[in-house]
């Protein structure tokens, strides 16, 4: 689907959060890498997706009521066999129905088992006073307990990516620690000037959050986001994000 497209859907059935795989779609169309994934419906289905992208594979509960979805034990990861797809997804339902029984779920997401990297998260939010605010910082506890993060102003230019990704106190992380392969901070810094282009071509977007994005020495991927959409353009009742 076109992103006008997946922003009209959204605003049809008043909704102004977007589900995981809306979220990445929008991004992947911005050019901003993110693991291909998948809506299956049911058990068969979330097997049948998992055999097509091959084991290693993580499914997550799909449900645009449950938007946390590690909390409501609604994430499975390095699922390596059919038996193993099966019990993630009966787990899933089982943990996100206790936990969210209002919730009306879908089925599950279904995608690939990134090799782990670096952890990074970037994100927007809108400054009362400034507007969209582009965010960059590094994943976990840095983010968590640190607040170890970088705002800048969008949009956005090359030399300000390159401020974001120097001016946090983790920075060493990411130059290759106690023998961790160096993180492409120039692949980071464009992942940032196409967020800020994304977030400057589309104004109807209120807040991004790509957490975690895995770093690696070649590239980059986003394997969690969520996009909400601001309220002002919509004509009636929308759900509370
Ligand atoms: P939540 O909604 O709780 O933020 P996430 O999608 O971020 O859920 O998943 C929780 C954690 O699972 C992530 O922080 C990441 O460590 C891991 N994870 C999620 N997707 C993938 C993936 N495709 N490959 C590897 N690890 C993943
Ligand atoms: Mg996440």
């Amino acid at each position: 689907m076109k992103a006008n497209e997946i922003l009209a859907q959204a605003r049809q059935e008043n909704r102004t959060v977007l589900t995981e795989i809306e979220a990445k779609q929008l991004l992947m169309q911005s050019g901003i890498n993110c693991t291909d994934t998948r809506l299956a419906a049911t058990k068969d289905a979330a097997v049948k997706l998992s055999e097509q992208f091959g084991y290693p594979v993580v499914l997550k509960v799909f449900s645009v009521d449950i938007t946390h979805k590690s909390d409501a034990g609604g994430v499975k990861v390095n699922l390596k066999n059919k038996a193993e797809v099966e019990n993630a997804f009966d787990a899933i339902m089982r943990s996100c129905k206790a936990a969210v029984p209002t919730a009306k779920i879908e089925g599950v997401s279904v995608q690939v088992m990134a090799k782990s990297g670096i952890e990074v998260i970037m994100g927007m939010i809108k400054d009362p006073s400034f507007g969209p605010v582009i965010m960059f910082g590094l994943g976990g506890v840095f983010v968590e307990v640190l607040q170890d993060v970088a705002f800048r102003i969008v949009p956005i230019e090359k030399s300000d990516a390159e401020d974001m990704i120097n001016e946090i106190k983790g920075k060493k992380l990411l130059e290759g620690y106690r023998g961790q392969e160096p993180a492409d901070v120039a692949c980071l810094q464009q992942m940032l000037l196409k967020l800020s282009d994304f977030v400057n071509t589309t104004p109807e977007i209120e807040e991004i959050d790509m957490n975690p994005v895995f770093a690696y020495k070649d590239g980059a991927v986003v394997v969690d986001a969520r996009i909400i959409l601001s309220t002002a353009q919509a004509s009636h009742g929308l759900r509370a994000a």
